[in-house]
């Protein structure tokens, strides 16, 4: 298979792996960095040259350079492309709603009408987020829920949703779009609460935190990336949602982190959001597959990447591989 996935941060570099490990052809569009690659990338990469299936194609470009973007996907004729590239972390999109709506919004566009037009089979994800939610109106939220965002990040994810829902029922695209609810890994970038906890104990044995009684959902992101994959490559096109079930609060994930590797953690009000989105779990019965991973498998596999650098998501995704599961 020919694949295209857009970013290079956790999701994009766990897809990257997912896809090399089944010999597909797999293409990365992101930005150029100073620094080369993200560490996320770099750590796949690295992993995947002992397989010597480190042969990743790397197209340079920006998610609002929308020209290129069309052109590269209009030439590339994908039978799979992820859109995860995005302008992913919350709390910037206060301060930048515009860039927030042309990367994560305009780039979506391009994307879809370069494959309505020049390769009209292409499976096309598209990456929803339980922020549509915001503050929800039903716990658990359901597919049935109504879309409450409170912040451009999670308008621009809503705004995604409906641009979905266009291109499957007017142009009759083969579009997937999930609500992912917060999943976490080895591979999380340090500004995620998780990661920062995690961090900050091991390394420093203390952490300063926002609102710590915001509850989320936090699953194991190979877990998701490969119920993604799967669903894409074997179901119908359409809205799916993609949670554990299991609500915790930052206070709870914190504790028991620090039960596991001590340390303390404080509270620093101007790290508190406008407003927090809120309670977000789902009901996991409408998910494609149950997730297996809860919050405490990957707050132990975080601890154990930061504290040892020992791995979990390439063995995981390898016995999932050897299991014809992915
Ligand atoms: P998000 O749910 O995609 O925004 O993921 P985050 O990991 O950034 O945030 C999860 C929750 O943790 C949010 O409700 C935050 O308000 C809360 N939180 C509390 N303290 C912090 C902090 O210091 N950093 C971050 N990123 N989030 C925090």
């Amino acid at each position: 298979m020919r694949v295209l996935i857009t970013g290079s941060g956790q999701d994009s570099s766990i897809l990257t792996f997912l896809h090399k490990i089944r010999q597909d052809d797999v293409t990365v569009y992101t930005r150029r960095r100073s620094d080369e690659m993200s560490d996320q990338m770099k750590l796949v990469l690295s992993k995947l040259k002992t397989m010597e299936l480190n042969n990743v194609n790397f197209v340079y470009g920006d998610l609002t350079d929308y020209q290129n973007l069309f052109n590269v996907v209009a030439n590339g004729k994908y039978d799979i492309i992820y859109h995860m590239g995005a302008q992913s972390f919350v709390p910037p999109s206060y301060e930048n709603p515009i860039s927030t709506h042309m990367v994560n919004e305009l780039s979506a566009y391009a994307i879809l009408e370069a494959v309505r037009k020049h390769s009209p089979e292409t499976k096309v994800f598209l990456a929803l987020s339980s922020e549509v939610f915001g503050l929800p109106r039903q716990i658990p939220q359901t597919l049935d829920t109504p879309f409450d965002p409170v912040s451009p990040y999670a308008i621009s994810k809503t705004a995604l949703a409906y641009i979905s829902e266009y291109y499957r029922r007017v142009w009759k695209l083969k579009v997937y779009d999930f609500i992912t609810f917060n999943h976490e890994s080895e591979l999380r970038g340090p500004e995620f609460v998780t990661m920062k906890i995690v961090k900050n104990l091991v390394e420093n044995g203390k952490v300063t935190l926002g609102n710590v009684n915001a509850m989320k959902d936090w699953g194991y992101a190979p877990e998701y990336m490969a119920i993604i994959a799967n669903t894409v490559m074997h179901n119908e096109p359409g809205r799916y949602i993609l949670c554990t079930g299991e609500l915790a609060s930052v206070k709870d994930f914190v504790e028991y982190v620090i039960s596991k590797v001590g340390g303390r953690y404080y509270i620093d009000p101007s790290l508190f959001r406008p407003i927090d989105a809120n309670r977000m779990t789902c009901n996991k019965y409408q998910a494609p597959v149950i997730p297996r991973f809860t919050w405490r498998d990957v707050a132990d596999i975080m601890i154990k990447f930061v504290k040892e650098g020992k791995t979990t998501f390439d063995e995981y995704l390898i016995k999932l591989r050897q299991e014809h599961e992915i």
